[in-house]
C-alpha cells in the first residue's frame, strides 16, 4: 500500500481531474485561488448553517426570528412606486409555506430561482394572514430537493455568482476529493507527542471536519488544528532561515565603547530613558559579535529613536567604519541630517592623514537636490572612507553608491521599505564578503502578534517609555462646519501664542478623487479664509526638492505659523514649537497614519492639541476609527485596535504580512496559536536549522516555500 498523501502531492493533482470540473469551471475555480485539491481542500467555508437547529414553517412563530430551510416554490418581482423593485419569494417545507420580500434587490429573482433549496434567517411576520420575513438573510445550499441535506450543519462557501461558482458545487467537489484520497489517507507531519501535548486533532480528521462538521465543537477543533498548522509552517520557515542565514554570513565585531561614543553620552542634553537604554544595550551586544545584526527598534512616535540609532552609528566610527541612515524620504532624510548635525557638531575623529592628529567627523548627505558636482565629492568621500556617516534615502542602495568600508546600516520606517531593499542593502557591504550590521527603526505600532509573524526573522528592541515631560496630546473630532469654525478660532489663537500649526490634506491637486480637498487648493482657501493674515507656507510631494527644503527650514526656525501639507510629513519630521495638528477629511485616513501624523506635535514642553476633522456623514467604520484615536494616545491600543477592524496584517505590503500563508488563521484572534506556533518551531528545529527529525515537515516547508516564491512572481 501506498504512503499517506502529503500536502506536496495533493498541491500536483489538478482540480479539472474532479467530475463536473471542466474547463470553464477550472478557470472560474483558478480567479478564486483553486487550481489544486490542496487548495480546494483549503478553501474553507465562510459560515455554518446548522440545520440542526431549524425549525418546520408549520411551527415557527409569528414574531420569533430564526431560521427555515426550504424549497423555492416561486419568484416574482415587480415596480413599486417611486422606482423601488420589490422581488417576491414563495419558499415551502413538508410543513408550509412562506413568503420573503425583498426591497431593491433586484438580484434577488436570479439567486432564488425556482427549485433551488434555501435557509433563511429573519423575523416570522404576519402578513395579510401569510407567514412573511423581510429582507432575510439568505444562504443558497442546493440546487434543489430540501431533503438530501436536513438535518447537519451545513458549509457555506464564499461564493463566486460570475464565475458561477456556488456553495454547492463547491461542498460537492470537496466530498469528490475526500472519498478519493481517502483509499491512501492524508499524512500528518507533526508528530503525535506535539499532537498531544497542545490537544490537536488529526490533519485528516481536521480537513473534513471543516467541512463536514457533525457538532460545532468539532468543527472548532478542526479549525484550532488548521489554524495551528498554518502558524507552524510560517514559523518553522523563519526560523531555519534564520539560522541559515546565521551560519551563512560573516560580519564585522566592534569594539562598542571608546572615546567618542563616550563623549557622544557625555555631552547629551538630557537623561536617557531607560528603554533607550535597554536598547542600546542590545545592540551593544550584537555589534560585538561576528554575526550581523539584524535588530528591530520599535518605538512609537516621540519615543527618541534618534539617539539610539546614532550610538549605533557612533560605534562604526568608533571602529574605523562607517555608518549608514537611510530615510524614506527626501525631506525626512534632510530633517535627520539636520539633528544629526546638531547632535554631533564639535566632535572629531582620529586623522588617517596624521599620526596622533584629529580631524573633524564628517556627516555627509546624499540628497537628490545636490549638484552633480556636490554629489560627485559625496561619492567619492563615500568610497575612500572619508565620509564617516552617511544619511540618505534608499538611493544610498544604488549601483553608483560603493563604501568604503560600510559596517552599520540604520533603516528609519522600515515599512516604507520593501523586502527586495532590506536585500539589497545587506549586499551592500560585500567587497569583502562582510554583511553590514542592521538596525531597522518603526514607529509603527506593531502588534505583538504580527511582530512575531512578520519579523520573525528580526530581533527586537522596544522603545515602551516616552522622555519624561512630555503633555499627552489632546485630541479632538470636530464635524461639520460649526466644530470646523470653532477649530480655526483655536488653532489662531495657539499661533498668536507663539506656536505653530500642521494642517494636513488628503489628496494633492490633479488627483483623481473627486472630493478630496487639495492642498494647492486648501492652501490658497485658508490663506485667504480661516488663517488669513498668518504666515501659511505648502508642502507637497510634487514640488521641486529645493523648494521643499526652503519651506521646512523657514518652518523649523519659525519663520511661517501655519503649514498647509500632504501626508509628505507623516514620519520624522521634528519640530517642538508646532502644538497643532488639523487632519482635514480625516475619515478617509487609516488609524496608523492618522497615528504617525499626530506625532507630528507633543514633541516639546507645551501642551498640543490634534483635531480630526470628518466630512459630514463619516461611515460607521470611519466613526470607530476616529474614536479610537481620539480615545488612546497609545500608539500599540490603536494596532490591536486596527488589527480588529480591519482583519489580517494589512499593516504590511501583502509579501510581508504573509496574509495569503494564513486562510484561517487571525493575528487578532489566534495569539495564543502564534506562540505555541513559535515555541513548537523552536523545539522541531535543531541548532543548525535543520529539521532533520522531522522529514514529513522538512519537506512541507520545502514545498511551501516553493510554492510561495512562484506565488509571488505570478503576483509581481
Ligand atoms: P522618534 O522615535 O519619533 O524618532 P526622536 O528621536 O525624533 O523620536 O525624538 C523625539 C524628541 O525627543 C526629539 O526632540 C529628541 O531630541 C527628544 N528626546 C529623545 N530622547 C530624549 C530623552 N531621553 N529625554 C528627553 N528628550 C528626548
Ligand atoms: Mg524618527
Amino acid at each position: 500500500m501506498k504512503d499517506p498523501l502529503t500536502l506536496r502531492e495533493l498541491d500536483a493533482i489538478g482540480v479539472d481531474r474532479l467530475n463536473g470540473v471542466g474547463r470553464q469551471r477550472r478557470k472560474a475555480l483558478a480567479d478564486v485561488g483553486v487550481e489544486t485539491v490542496f487548495d480546494l481542500l483549503t478553501y474553507y467555508p465562510r459560515r455554518y448553517v446548522d440545520r440542526t437547529a431549524q425549525a418546520p414553517i408549520s411551527e415557527t412563530e409569528i414574531g420569533s426570528e430564526i431560521t427555515v430551510v426550504a424549497d423555492v416554490h416561486a419568484v416574482s418581482s415587480r415596480r413599486l412606486r417611486g422606482g423601488r423593485r420589490l422581488v417576491n419569494v414563495e419558499v415551502a417545507d413538508a410543513t408550509g409555506v412562506l413568503s420573503a420580500v425583498f426591497f431593491n434587490q433586484p438580484w434577488r429573482e436570479r439567486q432564488l430561482a425556482e427549485g433551488r433549496t434555501v435557509a433563511l434567517f429573519g423575523k416570522v411576520e404576519n402578513y395579510r394572514g401569510r407567514k412573511q420575513m423581510t429582507n432575510p438573510v439568505v444562504d443558497v445550499l442546493g440546487g434543489g430537493s430540501a431533503g438530501d441535506r436536513t438535518g447537519r450543519i451545513v458549509a457555506i462557501y464564499p461564493q463566486s455568482e460570475n464565475a458561477g461558482i456556488v456553495t454547492w458545487d463547491v461542498a460537492n467537489w470537496i466530498g469528490e476529493a475526500q472519498r478519493r484520497c481517502a483509499a491512501r489517507g492524508i499524512a500528518d507531519p507533526v508528530p503525535e507527542w506535539l499532537r498531544g501535548r497542545l490537544g490537536l486533532a488529526g490533519r485528516a480528521q481536521a480537513l473534513a471536519d471543516i467541512h463536514e462538521p457533525a457538532s460545532m465543537p468539532d468543527q472548532w477543533a478542526a479549525r484550532n488544528r488548521l489554524v495551528f498548522d498554518e502558524l507552524l509552517r510560517v514559523q518553522l520557515m523563519l526560523r531555519s532561515q534564520r539560522l541559515a542565514r546565521e551560519a551563512r554570513e560573516l560580519g564585522i565585531a566592534h569594539e562598542p565603547s571608546g572615546s567618542l561614543i563616550e563623549a557622544f553620552h557625555r555631552r547629551l542634553p538630557y537623561t536617557l530613558t531607560d528603554a533607550q537604554r535597554r536598547a542600546m544595550a542590545d545592540i551593544d551586544a550584537d555589534l560585538s559579535t561576528l554575526r550581523p545584526m539584524h535588530r528591530l527598534l520599535q518605538g512609537d512616535v516621540g519615543s527618541g529613536k534618534t539617539l539610539v540609532a546614532l550610538h549605533a552609528l557612533l560605534a562604526a566610527v568608533q571602529n574605523d567604519h562607517q555608518g549608514a541612515l537611510m530615510a524614506p524620504t527626501e525631506v525626512l532624510a534632510e530633517q535627520h541630517y539636520i539633528a544629526l548635525r546638531a547632535l554631533l557638531d564639535g566632535f572629531e575623529v582620529p586623522d588617517e592623514a596624521r599620526l596622533g592628529g584629529r580631524r573633524p567627523l564628517r556627516l555627509r548627505l546624499l540628497s537628490g537636490s545636490s549638484s552633480a558636482t556636490q554629489r560627485r565629492e559625496v561619492l567619492l568621500e563615500i568610497a575612500t572612507g572619508a565620509a564617516d556617516i552617511v544619511v540618505g534615502t534608499h538611493a544610498l542602495l544604488e549601483e553608483s553608491v560603493r563604501f568604503g568600508s560600510l559596517s552599520v546600516v540604520v533603516v528609519d520606517e522600515q515599512h516604507r521599505f520593501g523586502v527586495s531593499q532590506r536585500a539589497r542593502l545587506r549586499e551592500s557591504g560585500r567587497d569583502d564578503r562582510r554583511i553590514p550590521h542592521l538596525l531597522v527603526m518603526t514607529a509603527t505600532p506593531i502588534p505583538r502578534t504580527a511582530a512575531m509573524t512578520v519579523y520573525g526573522d528580526l530581533d527586537v528592541s522596544v522603545l515602551d517609555e516616552l522622555p519624561p515631560g512630555r503633555t499627552p496630546i489632546v485630541t479632538q473630532w470636530a464635524q461639520g462646519p460649526l466644530a470646523a469654525e470653532a477649530m480655526w478660532i483655536e488653532v489662531r489663537a495657539e499661533i498668536e501664542a507663539g506656536r505653530q500649526a500642521y494642517v494636513v490634506c488628503p489628496l494633492i491637486a490633479e488627483s483623481e478623487s473627486l472630493d478630496a480637498r487639495s492642498a494647492t487648493q486648501m492652501h490658497a482657501e485658508l490663506a485667504a479664509g480661516s488663517l488669513a493674515g498668518l504666515r501659511v507656507g505648502l508642502l507637497h510631494g510634487r514640488l521641486p526638492p529645493a523648494e521643499k527644503e526652503a519651506t521646512m527650514t523657514r518652518f523649523r526656525e519659525g519663520d511661517l505659523d501655519a503649514l498647509v501639507a500632504t501626508t509628505v510629513i507623516e514620519v520624522g519630521i521634528d519640530v517642538p514649537n508646532a502644538t497643532v495638528m488639523v487632519v482635514l477629511s480625516a475619515d478617509r485616513f487609516g488609524i496608523a497614519q492618522l497615528h504617525q501624523l499626530r506625532g507630528r506635535v507633543g514633541r516639546g514642553s507645551h501642551a498640543s492639541t490634534c483635531y480630526l476633522v470628518s466630512d459630514e456623514d463619516p461611515t460607521p467604520i470611519a466613526v470607530e476609527r476616529l474614536s479610537a484615536l481620539a480615545s488612546t494616545n497609545d500608539g500599540f491600543e490603536l494596532a490591536e485596535r486596527d488589527l480588529e477592524l480591519r482583519g489580517e496584517g494589512t499593516l504590511f505590503d501583502e509579501r510581508q504580512s504573509g496574509r495569503s500563508d494564513l486562510k484561517l488563521a487571525s493575528l487578532a484572534r489566534d495569539l495564543t496559536w502564534v506562540q505555541e506556533a513559535r515555541d513548537a518551531a523552536a523545539e522541531l528545529i535543531g541548532s543548525d536549522g535543520a529539521l532533520d527529525d522531522h522529514p514529513g515537515l522538512a519537506d512541507e516547508i520545502d514545498w511551501f516555500a516553493s510554492r510561495r516564491d512562484s506565488d509571488y512572481l505570478q503576483r509581481s
